[in-house]
């Protein structure tokens, strides 16, 4: 089942216009991959499903995106509340230059969570998830700044999902690490999609085919190819 359903989706930053009657429908609990060229679109689309777009002045967004069958595009959305089921991680490993510790509690504690055994519980548990606690556990109170960047950007996942988001975006998360640390995260990936809806820009093909079951392809701000990526990928 689709847990978000876009639909004739245009995009423009002042006169020019980005996406391009964009309908597409992003499965639940499955990763899905945005590929293409440089300057198709691919960011643009991911930062409109956490309405990041509104942050960037002069942005003009048309059409429909559904959520678990709750429109996001209209002015009475509440962003904050958005921003909370629907985490992003970034390109480079951004992590706050604070402890390791406080980078998984920072959301939690955005959220009101304050009782220590409760933040200590979450910090686990995400950190767990984002396949680093084992790396960490003994020195939570190091800086973030301080380990490798790829632990850096599974802290960074640690950190989106520490409130328990429904979707993970992910903008070409991997680019900036090196393969063996690229591959650590497509292995959590794997894992992440039992829990999470995945949506992931890539420049890579082979990384598409890897680790995502549905693959779009984008053209100058338009879709020209949707499809099951074992379809896709298999020889005819
Ligand atoms: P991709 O992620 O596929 O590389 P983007 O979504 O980043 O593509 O960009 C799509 C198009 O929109 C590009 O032509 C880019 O130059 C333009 N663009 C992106 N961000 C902005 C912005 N903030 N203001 C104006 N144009 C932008
Ligand atoms: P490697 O096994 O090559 O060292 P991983 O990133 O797979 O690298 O694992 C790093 C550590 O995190 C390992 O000690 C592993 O046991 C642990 N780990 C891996 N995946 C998970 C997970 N989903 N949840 C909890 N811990 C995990």
């Amino acid at each position: 089942t689709a847990l978000i359903e876009i639909e004739n989706l245009d995009l423009y930053y002042g006169d020019f216009q980005a996406l391009k009657s964009i309908s597409m429908d992003v499965p639940e609990k499955a990763v899905t991959a945005f590929i293409g060229p440089s300057g198709c679109g691919k960011s643009t689309l991911l930062r409109s499903l956490n309405r990041m777009n509104d942050l960037i002045a002069g942005t003009r967004i048309e059409g429909s995106i559904k959520i678990a069958g709750e429109e996001i595009n209209t002015s009475g959305m509440d962003v904050e509340h958005l921003r909370k089921r629907v985490g992003m991680v970034f390109q480079q490993p951004n992590p706050f230059p604070k402890s390791i510790y406080e980078n998984v509690a920072y959301g939690p504690r955005l959220y009101g969570i304050n009782q220590r055994k409760k933040l200590d519980e979450l910090v686990e548990k995400s950190l767990r998830s984002a396949a680093l606690w084992d790396e960490v556990k003994d020195h939570l109170k190091r800086s973030a700044l301080g380990i490798s960047g790829g632990q850096q950007q599974r802290l960074c996942i640690a950190r989106a999902l520490a409130v328990n988001p429904d979707v993970l975006l992910m903008d070409e998360s991997t680019s900036a690490l090196d393969p063996i640390s690229t591959l650590k995260i497509e292995e959590l990936v794997q894992e992440l999609k039992n829990e999470y809806t995945i949506v992931m820009v890539t420049h890579n093909m082979h990384q598409a085919a890897r680790v995502s079951n549905q693959t779009v392809f984008f053209l100058n701000g338009e879709v020209v190819e949707y499809a099951d990526t074992e379809t896709l990928f298999s020889t005819p």
